[in-house]
C-alpha cells in the first residue's frame, strides 16, 4: 500500500512538472512575439517559424473613422521581358522601401478582416499580390521577402501548376510553410471569365478553389480574375463558390465601396522609380 503511494506521488510530481514545463514554454511563445519585427530584427525574427509566430501575433487592431484605403499591390513573375515582369532588382528595392517605412504587409486574412471590418493592425498597410504563381516566386521573391520579413499573397492558376516555369504543389507547400507567402485562386486555366458561360465559370472558380483547398489544407477565400475580366454573373458565382474577396487589374488603391468582388490594384510595372512606387503606397488612413 505504501509502496504504490508512493508511486501515485511520483507520478502527480513528474504530472505537476511536465504540466509546468509546457504552460512555462506556451507563456514563453506568446509573449516572444509580442515584440515587432522592426525592434527584434536581427536576432531570432530571422528565422522563419518566429516570423510565422509574429505575424499571427495578437495585435490591437484599431477601427478606422474614414473607410480603409488599401493599397494591393499587383506583381505577376519576378524577371524581366516584358511589361509583367518586374526584376528582382526593383522588386528588392520596393520591398526594402516598405520595410523601411514601417508598412505592414497584410495576409490574405488579414487583408479581408481590415477591409471588411474597417479596422487595422497599424495604419501604415499594403498588400502584395504576385499572379500566376510562376517559379521564380519561389527563386526570386521568396528569398527578398524573407530577408525584408514581408509577406505576399500568390494567385495560383491551379491547372498550371505542372508547367515548368510554374509552382509546383510542393513547392507552394514548402513555401507555405515559410509563413512568408499564402496562396489564393487564380482560376484553373486563366481564361477571360467574362468570355465563358455561366457553367464553365462556375466550374473554374469551383475547381480551383477546391484543388487549393484540399491541396493546401485550407479554405481559399481570394479570388483574382484572370486578366481582371468579371461580369455581374463572375462575382455572383464569386460569392455562391465561397470566397469572401476578389481582385480586378483595375488601376487604384482599393476601398470596400468598390465591392468586394471588385477590388482595385496598383500594378507595379519594371523600370517604375522608386519615388513613383513610394507615390503609390503613400495611402492616409484615419
Ligand atoms: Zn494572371
Amino acid at each position: 500500500m505504501r509502496h504504490n503511494w508512493k508511486i501515485w506521488g511520483g507520478s502527480l510530481l513528474l504530472i505537476a512538472l511536465i504540466g509546468g514545463a509546457v504552460a512555462w514554454r506556451q507563456a514563453v511563445t506568446r509573449t516572444a512575439p509580442a515584440t515587432t519585427t522592426e525592434t527584434t530584427r536581427g536576432t531570432h525574427a530571422a528565422t522563419a517559424s518566429s516570423a510565422t509566430v509574429t505575424r499571427t501575433r495578437a495585435t490591437t487592431w484599431q477601427t478606422l473613422k474614414h473607410p480603409l484605403k488599401l493599397p494591393i499591390l499587383m506583381y505577376h513573375s519576378i524577371s524581366h521581358g516584358n511589361q509583367l515582369r518586374v526584376p528582382a532588382a526593383q522588386f528588392r528595392r520596393e520591398m526594402v522601401y516598405l520595410k523601411r517605412h514601417h508598412y505592414r504587409t497584410l495576409t490574405t486574412q488579414e487583408a479581408i478582416r481590415a477591409l471588411t471590418t474597417n479596422t487595422v493592425p497599424q495604419k501604415k498597410v499594403v498588400w502584395i499580390t504576385l499572379d500566376d504563381a510562376y517559379r521564380d516566386n519561389l527563386t526570386r521573391a521568396l528569398p527578398i521577402l524573407k530577408e525584408t520579413h514581408l509577406h505576399a499573397t500568390i494567385n495560383v492558376i491551379t491547372g498550371f501548376t505542372h508547367k515548368a516555369n510554374h509552382l509546383s504543389l510542393a513547392e507552394m507547400r514548402a513555401m507555405r510553410r515559410t509563413g512568408t507567402v499564402d496562396f489564393a485562386s487564380h482560376t484553373v486555366q486563366h481564361l477571360d471569365l467574362n468570355a465563358l458561360t455561366a457553367a464553365q465559370q462556375r466550374q473554374e472558380l469551383v475547381a480551383s478553389k477546391r484543388w487549393l483547398d484540399h491541396h493546401l489544407d485550407q479554405n481559399t477565400r481570394l479570388l483574382c480574375y484572370p486578366a481582371g475580366r468579371a461580369n455581374a454573373t463572375t462575382r455572383k458565382l464569386a460569392k455562391a463558390a465561397g470566397y469572401q474577396l476578389a481582385l480586378t487589374t483595375q488601376e487604384g488603391v482599393a476601398q470596400l465601396k468598390q465591392g468586394r468582388y471588385n477590388l482595385a490594384r496598383l500594378r507595379i510595372t519594371p523600370g517604375m522609380t522608386t519615388a513613383t512606387f513610394a507615390a503609390l503606397v503613400n495611402v492616409t488612413n484615419s
